[in-house]
């Protein structure tokens, strides 16, 4: 710069010195009689002083109407001062560009990561207008995107949960309230929680917490309908206590308490092996793909175990007919795959009069999937129930459950195990002519020996 002002001091300078010598020569070889040599020579240096002036004026100008302008060129400047301070501006200027194409950069990816959020953001402002939104905190509490902008956040969510929540003016906690989609049939519930921050502004987080309350509000009936289950045994195993206690009973009186007691210890075994079985199956990693265990050999140890429960049920030898395909094979876990067959067997064997056929089948499909069938000619389900058959203790008729030694945990055990084996259970039935239940393993866990 220093040396910009000395250039600018000499030139200047120059441009004087060569005036006076041109005011010099043109009085000396054209108006001699005009003043004398002196005067010629300093008016010359004025003269030539003002021009340059003049001639720096035009240039500032241009720079001025440049700046005002904000033209992307500075032209005829030339490389004086002029141009130099045209350079510095237009050297800050794109600086300070970059600096703001930085900073919309960072606000977009910022905005993106807030956009990309599982829970709702609101920015509000401090009268709580809406300034942002994202994409989530749009479907929660149904805000268009342009429209509600700049709208109070308390004009467009009317809860009365929410109303009291701003009024308390306590954000310590959250307050649950319903989603804008919530209905009857299919409730949704959001957790609102407003964390206020600088000048006033506030962030509003909502998160849809339906299905964390649905997970809750099924593991305390889950724990009742245990306590309830158990419960049942316990009271008639010690009402039999308290009489085996007090009375006095024949032999024969004392055999059949007993029998009895034996029964409800039965039954809360069942039951509590049934939950062990549930828990396994939710907690234990999923069935390997590549271990191979034959079916055939699970339906032979089913068949007779049936053949088995069908005599100590209905003391008679049931119409059970086996039609299994050789040599299939699955992968996944053997003993799983046996309760869940075993279940079904089970159940046809309890919910079948014991002059009707069951029919098991067990095949490979054309697509290279497997069938196994259990189909019986039973009592039958009435179809408002079929879709909750697989609910843990879901039952049609309580009483014969409990009678056959039913647990009302066995579907829920089949529907589990077909899961983790990546197969399907589908139900069928007509009330009081029988019902068939079915499991399809997809190809990729099914093994079918060549035909050669
Ligand atoms: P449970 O131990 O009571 O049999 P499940 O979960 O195995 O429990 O079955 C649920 C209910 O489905 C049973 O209580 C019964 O009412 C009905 N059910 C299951 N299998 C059959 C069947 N083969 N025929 C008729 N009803 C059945």
């Amino acid at each position: 710069m220093a040396s910009r002002v000395l250039w600018r001091i000499f030139t200047f300078t120059l441009v004087q010195i060569l005036g006076a010598i041109l005011g010099f020569w043109l009085d000396d070889h054209y108006f001699p009689s005009l003043a004398s040599p002196i005067t010629a020579a300093l008016a010359g240096a004025v003269i030539s002083g003002y021009v340059w002036h003049v001639l720096d004026l035009s240039n500032a100008l241009k720079v001025m109407h440049w700046l005002r302008n904000g033209d992307s060129q500075l032209d005829g400047v030339g490389p004086g001062i002029w141009g130099e301070i045209g350079d510095r501006v237009r050297r800050l200027v794109r600086t300070h560009e970059r600096a703001v194409a930085l900073s919309e950069d960072r606000l977009q990816d910022f905005l993106s990561a807030l956009q990309a959020s599982p829970n709702g953001i609101v920015l509000l402002d401090g009268q709580n207008r809406i300034e942002w939104f994202n994409q989530t905190a749009s479907s929660h509490f149904g805000f268009a995107p342009r429209r509600d902008l700049l709208q109070h956040f308390g004009n467009l969510v009317r809860d009365p949960e929410f109303a009291a929540y701003i009024a308390a003016n306590d954000f310590q906690g959250d307050v649950v309230m319903p989603g804008r989609a919530n209905t009857f049939a299919k409730p949704v519930r959001l957790s609102v929680h407003i964390h206020p921050y600088g000048g006033g502004r506030s962030l509003l987080l909502s998160r849809d917490i339906t299905a964390l309350e649905q997970a809750d509000a099924m593991r305390r009936d889950f724990v009742a309908n245990v306590s309830h289950e158990i419960r049942t045994p316990l009271t008639v195993l010690s009402g039999f206590v308290e009489t085996l206690q007090s009375l006095s009973l024949n032999e024969a009186e004392r055999e059949r308490y007993l029998s009895l007691m034996a029964l409800q210890a039965m039954r809360m075994q069942s039951l509590v092996s049934d939950l062990l079985t549930l828990s396994r199956l939710e907690g234990s990693p999923l069935p390997p793909t590549h271990e191979w265990v034959s079916v055939s050999a699970i339906l032979d140890q089913c068949e007779h175990e049936g053949r088995e429960l069908s005599r100590v049920l209905w003391n008679q030898a049931p119409q059970l007919v086996f039609e299994v395909q050789a040599g299939i094979e699955i992968a996944g876990y053997g003993l799983e795959l046996h309760s869940a067959f075993f279940n079904l067997i089970g159940n046809a064997i309890r919910y079948t009069p014991s002059d009707k056929e069951i029919r098991v089948s067990w095949e490979a499909q054309a697509d290279g999937s497997a069938l196994f069938v259990v189909k019986d000619q039973g009592v039958g389900i009435a179809p408002e129930h079929i879709g909750r058959l697989t609910e843990r203790f879901y039952r049609v008729d309580r009483s014969r459950s409990r009678d056959t030694g039913g647990t009302g945990l066995g579907l829920a055990i089949v529907k589990h195990v077909a899961q983790r084996h990546s197969a399907e259970l589908s139900i069928s039935s007509k009330l009081g002519e029988g019902s068939t239940f079915s499991i399809r393993f997809l190809p990729t866990r099914v093994k079918v020996p060549e035909v050669i």
